[in-house]
Parts: structure tokens; sequence; C-alpha cells
């Protein structure tokens, strides 16, 4: 059985603390426990990192960068252990969570280059005999908050960047599925990370409040659902901290008569029903223009019926379980009230039965098609293997079906239409836009992020917006006068 609790100043803490369950999703069978950290646990975890800050913060960012260009190396070489723990506590199939291993490890990638990114700019003779120029300083102890879904690959957009900064780190990760974070750290540690930079507290609501009210935390990063990341961006930017919270979603898929079917149906299988559509970036509504709707559910049917369900750890799965049973009970409901609102399930997932695996949260694949954009599953994030088909008249209705939706997070136009695709990309109220790509995730080196109630705060998370949020900007204007002090000036300075 796990025991597990927390990692701070470079070893596990022992803790006897309120306890959180953690299950194997494909099996229903207790793993473990995780601690839940007290306010008093979360603040030493913060008085270490805030004590590591202090030499951190000054080691030079080549010699930060080594730190992490080792720490790459560890991952890679411990890749299918840290699959299997994302897989044993998520139940995502064992390719998808190297996949999620490997998108993270283009963050470090991208933080490798961090002496590059914290160049300042300068310029010489602003004024006679004067200089200016400007540098990007690591704001101190900073804090991440991870959702279940990428238990890895979330906190891996925060802290390579964070801690190539200089700050120093604490992880709150999701108490459902802690222990590759936790593996992580251990390996951070082993590439030489100073004691207290990377610091991971777990707990619910009592960890995740004090870090947003703490006056030694000075940003907080977070990604989870809409609800709680309204609350963390609110609670911590009252308590004056930076705040980045990206929060949930609704993304559509624009099918344009036109489109490459079978692209179109490839890409939507894996967008769709991929880690059982617990993904910030699934497609969940399909907007099929004019004719296509008939043509695509012909042409999906027989690929949903081909799926492989099952335990994730066994090889060639398309789709393992859903987290937990209460997600599984909450994604059923949805189900039934698509049924209820009048919608026309034409893959019911509900009558999936694997004889080996009794006890695990399994859902088949789900497709509707009648969709209204009154319905629940219309509105909702539902966040399990449920596809949705709208039926729209032309390019203009779906277009304006999106613009109207409460998240912003991510879609994509399938067409061959060059027009359409370019003014869609120009026009469409949503933060990552795809053509003919179904899940566009910004690579590293660009950032990522939603617009309308899927982000709460001014920047993105990773690359340059990442390196944005986790530095102070600082602008230095010198003169060196030569024997003769300046004159007191009571008007506003204006170069000369
Ligand atoms: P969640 O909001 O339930 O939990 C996220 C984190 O917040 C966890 O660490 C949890 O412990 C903490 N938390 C939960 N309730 C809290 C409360 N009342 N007060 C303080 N902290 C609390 O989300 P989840 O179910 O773990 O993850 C799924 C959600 O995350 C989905 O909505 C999904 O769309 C979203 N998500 C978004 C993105 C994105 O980039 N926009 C990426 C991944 C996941």
């Amino acid at each position: 059985m796990l025991n597990l609790s927390h990692y701070i100043n470079g070893q596990h803490t022992q803790s006897s603390q309120r306890q959180h369950a953690i299950y194997e999703p494909a099996t229903g069978e207790l793993r473990g426990h995780v601690s839940l950290a007290s306010e008093n646990e979360v603040s030493q975890a913060i008085d270490v990192a805030k004590e590591a800050f202090k030499t951190w913060s000054q080691v030079t960012p080549l010699n930060r960068a080594r730190v992490l260009f080792k720490f790459k190396a560890l991952v890679e070489q411990h890749i299918d252990e840290l699959a299997q723990l994302i897989t044993q506590e998520h139940g995502k199939v064992l390719e998808d969570a190297k996949g999620e291993l490997i998108r993270g490890l283009e963050v470090v990638e991208f933080a490798c280059g961090i002496p590059h990114l914290l160049k300042g700019e300068h310029t010489q003779q602003v004024g006679g005999g004067v200089d200016a120029w400007s540098v990007n300083q690591p704001l101190g102890v900073v804090a991440g908050i991870a959702p279940f879904n990428f238990p890895v690959m979330v906190p891996m957009w925060m802290f390579p960047i964070a801690i190539a900064c200089g700050n120093t780190f604490i992880m709150k990760p999701s108490e459902k599925d802690p222990s590759s974070v936790l593996r992580m750290a251990e390996l951070l540690t082993e590439a030489g990370l100073p004691d207290g930079v990377f610091n991971v507290v777990n707990g619910d609501k009592e960890a995740v409040d004090t870090l947003l009210t703490h006056a030694d935390i000075q940003a907080v990063s977070f990604v989870g659902s809409t609800p709680i990341a309204e609350y963390i961006y609110s609670t911590a930017s009252a308590h004056g901290k930076r705040v980045q919270a990206l929060g949930g979603a609704k993304n559509h898929m624009l099918l344009m008569p036109d489109a490459d079917l079978d692209q179109a149906v490839k890409a939507l299988m894996g967008a769709a029903y991929g880690s059982a559509g617990e993904r910030c970036m699934a497609i969940s509504v399909v907007l099929a223009v004019g004719d296509s709707g008939d043509k695509l559910i012909d042409a999906l049917l027989p690929q949903i019926n081909q799926l492989k369900i099952g335990n994730g750890l066994t090889p060639d799965m398309d789709m393992g379980p859903l987290v937990s049973a209460q997600h599984l009970q909450k994604v059923r409901d949805f189900v039934d009230a698509g049924v209820t609102e009048g919608a026309t399930l034409v893959a019911d997932g509900r009558t999936l039965s694997l004889k080996d695996q009794q006890q695990g949260y399994f859902l088949g694949a789900c497709l509707f098609d009648h969709v209204t954009p009154e319905m629940s599953i219309y509105q909702q994030e539902i966040f399990g293997p449920v596809l949705s088909i709208v039926r729209v008249k032309d390019y203009a209705e779906a277009l304006e079906l999106i613009n109207k939706h409460e998240f912003g997070n991510g879609t994509a136009i399938f067409t061959q239409n060059g027009e359409a695709a370019r003014h869609f990309c120009h026009h469409v109220e949503v933060g990552m836009v795809g053509v003919n790509v179904p899940i566009p995730v910004p690579m590293a080196f660009h950032s990522f992020g939603g617009w309308k109630r899927s982000l709460f705060g001014p920047l993105h998370m990773h690359g340059p917006d990442g390196v944005r949020f986790y530095t102070k900007r600082k602008a230095i204007t010198a003169r060196w006068p030569k024997g003769t002090s300046t004159e007191s000036a009571f008007i506003m300075p204006t170069m000369k």
C-alpha cells in the first residue's frame, strides 16, 4: 500500500494529517493513501523555499540550466517507470502517458535556454553620458496547482521555467494521482537541484488556500476546472499575487462539407476519445455544416465499434478507464441527461462490459447526434468519452455558436478551403486554433492558453509568456559623472 506524503527540502516528509485514498481506475483497487497538508505544513514548506531562494536566485542562469539538462536526461532514463505511475493512477494508456511526458520534457528543453531567454534590453546613451537597460529578475517563492488529467505535463508547464528563472517552487498536485510528481521531485534532487528549490505539498482546499493567501507566495499558476480557476484568480489576486488560472473547455470542431472526411474522422477519433476524453483540448462537439453530418456518422460508427478499451497497462489499448468512480457516475449522468433532453444517442458506451475489468471505472465511447445549443451536454464540460454532433446550416452559424460559447480553449476547422480557414483563424474567439489539426496544443516555445472562461489572468503558460510570468522587470538608468554632481531637478526629467 502506498503511503504518500510531501517532498520538502530535498526529502520525503511524514505527516499525520488527514488522508485521501488513491485508487487504480482500471481495477477499482485501493493503491494507498496520500496525506493532505495542513496550513502549518504548507507554511513550513514555504519557509524552506523562501530560504532556498536566497542562494538559488544567485546561481548563474547557465548553471541553473545545467541542472535542467541533467533532469531531462533522468526523466528520459525513467520514462517507462514514470509512465506506469501515470497509467496506474490516472488510467490513460501507457503510450499516451509517455506522450504526456515527452510534451512536458519539451518545456524542460525550452527552459534549458534560460541564459538566452533572460537577456534584457540595453540602450547606450539615452542621454548625454547616460545608459539604460532592463533586467528580468525572479519573483521569489511561486506555487503551482495541478489537475488530475495531466499529472506530469501540467506541472512541467510550470516548474521548469519558474526554477530556471531563479524562483523556488511549491507544487500542489492533484490528490487523485500524486505519485509521478513525487518521483520527479526525487529526480530533480538527483539532477543536482539544491534542496528546497522544488517542493511538493499534497493536499486539498486547506493547502491551496494557504498558498493563495500566504504573504511569501509571489505568484500562483493554476490549471483545473473553471469554478476553481475563478476562485483561485480572485482569491490570490486579492492577496496581491500574480495569477494565471487556466480553466475548463468545450472544444468545437467545425466540419465543412469540403473537408477530407477520412482525415477528419481519424483526427476526431483520437481527439474525442483519447485519454477517455479527459483532456482540456479534447474535441467534444462537432459542428457539422450542411450535409457533412450523415457522412460523418457513417464513417465514425465502425471506428467507434473497433475501439480497444481496457487497462491502460495492457499493450495496444486505445482507451482506458475514467479517473474515479465519482467521475464515471458524473459522465454517465450527462449521457442520461442527453437522452432525456432529446439528443439521439447513436453509440451508447454505457452498455460496455469488460469481463476481466468488472470493478474498473470504464465507459465506452458515446456519440450523440442532433444535439442543440440548449442542451446541458452542449453547454457544459463533460470530460469523458462523449462526442456531440450539432447540425448547422452554414459556416456563419457554426462560427457564431463557437463565439457565443462560455469557453474558448481550443477549436479546429476541417476544410480544404483556404479562404474559410483564414477567415476562421481571424474571427474565432478562441485561444488555440487548429486548421486540419484537431488538438492544436502550442509547442513549448509558444504559449498555451484559452480565452473567455477558459483562462483568468493576462499571461498564458510556458513559452515567452512563461518567462514573463515568472520574472519581474527592472529598468536601470545610469550616469557616471566625472567629478561634478548633477543639479537637483524639480521638473519631469528629460534626457539631453
Ligand atoms: P479541479 O478544478 O477539480 O482540481 C484542480 C486542482 O484544484 C486540484 O489540485 C485540486 O486539489 C484543487 N481544488 C479542487 N477543489 C478545490 C477547492 N474547492 N479549493 C481549492 N482547490 C481546489 O480539476 P480536475 O478535476 O483535477 O481537472 C479537470 C479540469 O481541469 C477540467 O475542467 C479540465 O478542462 C481542466 N483542465 C484545463 C486545462 C487548460 O489548460 N485549460 C488543462 C488541463 C485540465
